[in-house]
């Protein structure tokens, strides 16, 4: 048995901070199933957001209008004490950042550059050209490193063990070996990010399942606010590669089939610059309403247009996007505009947890896009998800090592943990011997399809109902799947598809929350019901597991300073 003090399962920007807050004290190791700079983080292109007041346009800018802002974009869902300690600690995260070397923009007079964001007073969104996720995460890699923070890559993480409500450890296979292991230590943080690839037209890397959240799920934690799913407004059509936001934020028009800008009809004052629902709704409507471009049928698309902005700048300010456009849809920005559609982004709900991240279960603890504090509530504003990483990276490094220091007793529940290697691996041993007639790839193919179309951008009760139904008989063939590779070495048939029953159980909840909120808040918008309903709905949905399906609950959103308002741009 491979013991830590604390575990870290997730080498993206919210593990990686994590450890380091512990590295120099504790004994910490992370778990990653693929090497730490790998992660979905280093994907993010637009940007991190801190009140930093550094543009021309932008001295005015505070932690407080930030945090406004950010209760706004989330459609007054977002606790708003955890707002404001997001708010007020990103200048010093960023900060801290630039000290150990992260290669950010810079104004002209040297300071880091800030760039206007959808939703944001200010141009608020600190950046590294279009590679901002790049820059930050081989920088935080570097000091974890540095920290001495031992690294486990290429292990999966399967199961989390707990026992009467204390954490035990984890249950991990070697990808490289398909060896399982028990890892037992004090603290266990989950930092394994979104669960984008439950949708199709997704954003996110293939690596992005949902898996943290399914494995607390199943160890009995509470999951957050699930039915709230980000809709990014321009993912490019096809593919569903991200084109970032900040090529509205560098000036980029939205044009439908007329070569109207089509946004000064839907929000007049912000319009390209809206939060993303918003925009992905006016975006899906023009095409609904036949005024894209392509067969609607297929899926449609609309142009964001970068021409006017010159060659000179989109060369500086988003190399990445004219590659991505060049290489995947043959179009240069430089000199026609790129085809867009909206696509699946990211995961506002996650593991239930507050501003330490800390859970119901003593010792474990949950950050980043997995976890729900909640700072985005029904709808996250761009460049505050890479900002909540850092931010709740740290604050929850921080509360373990608390934790850890305080314990009096260790290397607790041996036996928990042998018990639950001994399962693992007969659940293993039985799915690579199944003789099942369903095949893994088509039914993932099923599920993504059916959350995308039946519970995507516009809901209503009759598409959903069929949709939970579909997930529900998915619920049942899951089981049935066949392995066709039976080899151990590096197995990806047997790892991918043994996270296969977690993400049809992460479809369910999603599915269920989205039915029984019967109201339209921030991504969840409903046809049938289209109006926000404070009386009855201004709180965060609780889903529990049980043998029958989620169990749902509801707990209220703190208020601290902003009421609710009618949400206008
Ligand atoms: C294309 C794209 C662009 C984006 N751009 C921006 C942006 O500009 N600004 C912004 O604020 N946000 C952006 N986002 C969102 C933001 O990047 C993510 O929310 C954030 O980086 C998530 O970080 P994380 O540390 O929580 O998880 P991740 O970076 O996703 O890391 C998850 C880690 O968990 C590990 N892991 C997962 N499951 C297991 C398992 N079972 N066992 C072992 N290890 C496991 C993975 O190996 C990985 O190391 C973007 C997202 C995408 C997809």
């Amino acid at each position: 048995m491979i013991y830590h003090q604390v575990l870290v399962v997730g080498g993206g920007l919210a593990g990686l901070r994590a450890a380091i807050e512990t590295g120099d004290k504790l004994d910490v190791a992370v778990i990653s199933r693929v090497n730490p700079v790998r992660s979905h983080s280093v994907a993010a292109q637009g940007g991190i957001n801190g009140a930093l007041a550094n543009a021309e346009n932008g001295r005015d800018d505070t932690p407080e209008r930030h945090a406004f802002d950010t209760v706004k974009g989330s459609d007054y869902l977002a606790d708003q004490d955890a707002v404001e300690i997001m708010t007020h600690d990103a200048p010093i995260r960023i900060i801290e950042m630039e000290h150990w070397g992260c290669p950010f923009s810079r104004t002209p007079e040297g300071k880091i550059a800030q760039r206007p964001f959808g939703g944001a007073g200010y141009p608020r969104t600190c950046y590294a050209a279009d590679k901002t996720g790049h820059a930050l995460l081989h920088t935080m890699y570097e000091q974890a490193i540095r920290r001495g923070v031992q690294v486990y890559e290429e292990w999966q993480v399967q199961r989390l063990v707990l026992e009467n409500g204390k954490t035990r450890g984890v249950i991990a296979m070697n990808l490289i070996t398909g060896q399982l292991e028990a890892f037992q230590a004090e603290a266990v943080l989950l930092a394994t990010g979104g669960a984008g690839r439950v949708f199709a037209r997704s954003t996110n890397s293939l690596i992005v399942t949902g898996a943290g959240q399914a494995m607390a799920y199943k160890a009995g934690i509470p999951l957050k606010d699930m039915e709230f799913i980000q809709f990014h407004p321009t993912a490019l059509y096809g593919p569903s590669i991200l084109i970032s936001e900040a090529a509205r934020g560098e000036g980029g028009y939205l044009k439908n089939n007329r070569g109207e800008r089509f946004m000064e009809k839907y929000a007049p004052k912000a319009m390209e610059l809206s939060p993303r629902d918003i925009v992905a709704r006016s975006i899906q409507t023009e095409i609904n309403e036949g005024r894209g471009f392509g067969d609607p049928g297929a899926g449609g698309y609309v142009h964001l247009d970068l021409t006017h902005l010159g060659k000179e700048k989109i060369m500086e300010r988003l190399p990445a996007i004219r590659d991505i456009a060049m290489s995947f849809a043959g179009v240069d920005p430089i000199e026609k505009p790129i085809p867009i559609q909206p696509g699946m982004h990211y995961t506002m709900g996650g593991i239930d947890c507050n501003a330490d991240g800390e859970t119901v279960a003593e010792g474990f603890y949950a950050a980043g896009e997995v976890a729900c504090v909640s700072v985005h509530g029904a709808n996250r504003l761009g460049g505050n998800s890479l900002l909540e990483t850092i931010v709740f990276g740290q604050r929850s490094g921080a509360a373990m090592l608390r934790y850890v220091m305080g314990l009096d007793k260790t290397r607790q529940g041996t036996i928990a943990l042998e018990a639950a290697l001994r399962e693992e691996k007969e659940r293993v041993e039985e799915l690579l011997q199944r003789d099942g007639a369903e095949n893994p790839g088509r039914l993932h193919e099923e599920l993504r399809n059916t959350m995308f179309y039946k519970i995507g951008v516009f809901r209503q009760e009759e598409e959903m109902r069929e949709g939970l139904e579909k997930v529900r008989e998915l619920k049942d063939r899951v089981k049935k799947i066949h392995i066709a590779h039976k080899g151990r070495r590096y197995n990806l048939d047997l790892a991918r598809n043994l996270e296969l029953e977690g993400m049809v159980e992460m479809a369910e909840v999603i599915a269920l929350g989205a039915i029984t909120r019967k109201e339209s808040r921030g991504s969840h918008y409903r046809l049938d019901h289209r109006e926000r309903d404070d009386a009855n709905w201004l709180k965060h949905t609780l889903a529990y597991r049980t043998d029958d399906g989620p169990r749902l609950d509801y707990k209220p959103v703190t208020i601290t300073r902003y009421q609710p308002e009618a949400r206008r741009y």
